[in-house]
């Protein structure tokens, strides 16, 4: 958390999860307040932000996307320095996606230690086609310590929930 100037607050999360779980959207819906479903990802590591007010206090929320690089470490390094948030998220429709939380979870600890994450279920709008049910992602909520958020990107569910949640959390820790 870095405070510039004594004016400004700014927190960098980092949004990790395998492939297609809705990282590059999520992050497009929250700063740009759009939604596409073939966004064409530049390659590398990227970042938006939002700006948001925090118990009256102006929070820049940066948010980092690894642009479906996810598997090279040497990127990975880039990405998590310095992250003082993050969100672990996997898609209700993909169970690998799901059984691969956990992995993500010890990443970033490996990177950045004990920092305030929170575990996202996205694409709720899929219920029907879902390969994880409620239960289970709120036992593995459970068992990983954090509050589990359910979002849907498509539908503008609950993601800004998420963004304000953890800015929320690192403004309590200053
Ligand atoms: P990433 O690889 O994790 O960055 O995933 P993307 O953001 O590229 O999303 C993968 C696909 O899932 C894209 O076609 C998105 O439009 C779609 N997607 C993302 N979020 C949602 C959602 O909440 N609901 C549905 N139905 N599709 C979504």
């Amino acid at each position: 958390i870095m405070r510039e100037e004594e004016l400004e607050i700014a927190i960098k999360v980092v949004i990790v999860g395998n492939g297609g779980v809705g990282k590059s959207s999520m992050i497009q819906r929250y700063c740009k307040g759009i939604y596409t479903r073939d966004y064409k990802k530049t390659i590398g590591v990227d970042f938006l932000e939002r700006m948001i007010d925090i118990d009256g206090e102006d929070v820049r929320v940066m948010l980092w996307d690894t642009a479906g690089q996810e598997e090279f470490d040497a990127i990975t390094k880039a990405y998590y320095r310095g992250a003082q948030a993050c969100v672990l998220t996997f898609s209700t429709t993909d169970r690998c996606s799901f059984e691969a939380v956990k992995d993500w979870k010890k990443k970033v600890e490996n990177e950045c230690g004990e920092i305030p994450t929170v575990l996202v279920q996205n694409k709720i709008d899929l219920m029907d086609q879902a390969m994880v049910t409620f239960e289970e992602s709120e036992a593995l909520a459970k068992s990983l310590g954090v509050r589990l958020f359910r979002t849907s990107v498509k539908e503008d569910l609950n993601v800004a929930g998420v963004f304000r949640y953890l800015a929320t959390n690192c403004h309590e820790m200053i």
